[in-house]
């Protein structure tokens, strides 16, 4: 199959775009080009519309995006088609999981580098956890959030570069803070705006923050 032409990387803030029904095949849908972001790599794939057709979950296999369809679709190979993503839902995944990366930034600075055992961010929140032994002390966790939210506020830049040395790997970076990510972000801290943090044991050895916007 070929590799599916990704209009937000170029630009998350797409909502609404054209494109050709490559293939149909039960509920699954494959676009020449698309502007939903499929799951995988911890965020949560996209809704929204293909044609008239719900979209409720939006995946990936290798380079081939598949949008999947609440019912049958009512569409053909060839059709040309108007789609549009939730944007509403999409832009609090933006929001979080800009503020994710910030409020990981922080939580090291804080604590020392914790090995993050994995993440997921939806519409709601995002949940990482972190190898960590006992109990996060809510007083650092509290001390995390003030920073975090001044931060937001100072208006920073939100900016996807590459590293020449590896090709196809975007670097997320906002003031001193880099790392690589593939997600969909905004554009400046300021549209974040402020968050909370909370602490959970998920299981021995670990603990997770999750990150909810405070005002929506
Ligand atoms: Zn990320």
């Amino acid at each position: 199959m070929p590799p599916t032409e990704r209009l937000y990387d170029d630009d998350p803030y797409l909502r609404e775009f054209r494109a050709r029904v490559l293939r149909v095949d039960g509920y699954e849908v494959e676009l020449d080009r698309t502007a939903f972001y499929p799951g995988g790599g911890g965020q949560a794939g996209d809704s929204g519309v293909i044609g008239g057709n719900r979209v409720v979950d939006t995946q990936k296999d290798g380079g081939t995006i598949i949008h999947i369809i609440e019912k049958t679709p009512s569409l053909s190979v060839g059709d040309e088609v108007g789609c549009e993503i939730d944007w509403e839902r999409r832009y609090r995944i933006m929001r979080l999981h800009s503020a994710a990366h910030i409020m990981e930034h922080f939580l090291w600075n804080q604590l020392g580098h914790l090995k993050r055992l994995g993440s997921h961010v939806d519409e709601k929140k995002d949940r990482a956890d972190y190898a960590f032994e006992g109990r996060l002390p809510p007083e650092d966790l509290k001390r995390v959030e003030e920073v975090v939210n001044d931060f937001m506020v100072e208006g920073h830049d939100i900016r996807i570069g590459a590293n020449p040395a590896q090709p196809g790997i975007r670097i997320w970076m906002c003031a001193e803070i880099e790392m690589p990510c593939g997600g969909t972000h905004v554009r400046n801290t300021e549209e974040i705006g402020k968050i909370r943090l909370k602490r959970k044991n998920p299981g021995k050895g670990k603990e997770r923050v999750e990150t909810s916007l405070r005002l929506d």
